[in-house]
């Protein structure tokens, strides 16, 4: 008789250094929540027992990454640290020009600047924040070009990632293309629940911008991610390294945004990087006036070295095993204790259906802030609103109405154990007990720009 059915895997490191955490008692977090206008993002991280409000900069850094702290060069002009993050991009992304910034966003801000005109079209496969933002400012307009599948939580496409190749050449068929100044192509969608784009979807969106002489700008930021989900989904890709699936995602698009906080395991850092001359030659001469030098973009020299070993470390298949292997060991438990969530698992964490969750609830009372609120005060979990609040409004001031109304578990990389995913999933099933009781919020402070990151609700 066998005794084991199942061989389990475990992460392919260990521990060296812990950060002690704050209990707090309901009461307290009651209490915190409120002085925090309802809004997770506005609490103290020391109230906060295991946060899952986001997967950015909250990585555990190796300690190869720590130690080149202590040898980055942390010259002004032309520093060493610079040409070996450039040396790294080059070898595993593939691209030739690369410009350095503080983070994610500075890249779009630099990169819509220069190639989006006034009146100009951008489509992309769902938008986000920061992206989406960068684009409106310098004077263009995004459109959702994704699958319609991505808009339904329940619709298990393998790969709910992918462009609707349909729906892109009708925006060129309606505007022509010299209005649309690239195609903004993100792998691993993070507002879609962090899901994949195949390597087929992408072969054939570059033979299509090809034709009509389209760049393919790519936001990178969860690209290895990406390069796991085709190991394990495409045909043809399980036999393959995700180094090399990584290569072949880049090698089909002429440029990249990268936020270095997600995938490429930092507390900080991004870059832009492009195959045009004429295009880095800008980035470069703009970078100056935004973030520094185009040799350390905003960044000190040992953050840029800590990039080029945690791009290398997120390449590694045992690597991304455990760190998508986790988020979905998170889902099956949430699955088995019937809380809808978006199906298939994503890549950076799971994202909750607040409207099933919550059905009694308009989308005006803000299911997914209120789902949030609720978690944090049950276990001292905090999670994020990806929504409504979230979604903001458009230009003209209307409120955008996303299909999507969710709460993101977010997983850091290399952060939490397996027991701390048995606490979370247990807190959500505690909250689904007694949904029925909840009562929604209304906002009492509204920002300008990017209205999630500082909104204030009271209870209804
Ligand atoms: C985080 C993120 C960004 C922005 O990067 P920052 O480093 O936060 O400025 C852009 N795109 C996606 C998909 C992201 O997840």
């Amino acid at each position: 008789m066998k005794n084991i059915k199942k061989r389990s895997w475990a992460e392919p490191y260990k521990m060296k250094m812990v950060e002690l955490l704050k209990m707090t008692t309901k009461p307290q977090r009651i209490k915190a929540i409120k002085d925090a206008g309802y809004n997770t993002f506005l609490l103290p991280s020391e109230d906060v027992y295991i946060d899952l409000l986001t997967d950015s900069g909250t990585n555990s850094m190796s300690d190869r990454q720590w130690g080149v702290f202590m040898t980055g060069d942390e010259a002004y002009a032309g520093s060493k640290s610079y040409y070996i993050l450039e040396e790294a991009i080059k070898k595993y992304y593939g691209y030739k020009y690369v410009v350095p910034t503080h983070q994610g966003r500075a890249a779009e801000n630099i990169l819509s600047q220069i190639l989006i005109k006034k009146g100009d079209i951008v489509p992309g496969n769902m938008y986000f924040t920061t992206t989406r933002l960068h684009q409106e400012l310098a004077g263009g307009t995004f459109v959702d070009v994704i699958i319609d599948e991505a808009h339904d939580p329940l619709n298990e496409h393998p790969f709910k990632g992918n462009i609707d190749i349909g729906k892109l050449d009708k925006l060129v068929k309606k505007h022509g293309a010299k209005k649309i100044p690239y195609v903004c192509l993100a792998t691993n969608v993070n507002m879609a629940g962090g899901q994949p784009v195949s390597m087929a979807n992408l072969k054939e969106l570059r033979a299509y911008t090809k034709k009509h002489g389209i760049r393919i700008i790519h936001d990178m930021t969860r690209v290895a991610e990406n390069a796991y989900f085709i190991q394990q989904r495409e045909k043809g890709y399980d036999k393959k390294s995700i180094r090399e699936i990584v290569k072949e995602i880049c090698s089909y698009t002429d440029g990249a945004t990268m936020s270095a906080k997600k995938d490429a395991l930092v507390n900080i850092g991004g870059f832009m990087a492009i195959n045009d001359w004429d295009v880095f030659e800008e980035a470069r001469n703009l970078v100056v006036v935004y973030e520094g030098l185009h040799t350390y973009g905003g960044l000190a020299g040992r953050d840029m070295e800590a990039i080029a070993v945690g791009i290398a470390e997120s390449l590694d298949d045992n690597h991304q095993r455990a760190r998508v292997g986790q988020v979905e060991y998170l889902g099956q438990k949430m699955i088995e204790y019937n809380i809808p969530i978006v199906k298939p698992i994503g890549g950076h964490g799971i994202f909750v259906d607040a409207k099933a969750f919550l059905p009694h609830l308009t989308q005006d009372q803000f299911p997914a802030q209120t789902l949030a609120a609720e978690l944090y005060i049950d276990s001292g979990v905090r999670t994020m609103e990806r929504g409504i609040v979230s979604a903001g409004r458009k230009p003209n001031g209307e409120n955008y109405y996303p299909k999507l109304e969710l709460v993101r578990f977010t997983i850091p990389r290399r952060v939490y154990t397996q027991a701390h995913m048995d606490v979370i999933a247990e807190s959500a099933a505690a909250v689904y007990d007694k949904r029925k009781s909840i009562k929604g919020l209304k906002m009492v402070y509204e920002p300008k720009y990017l209205r999630f990151f500082q909104a204030r609700f009271q209870k209804l």
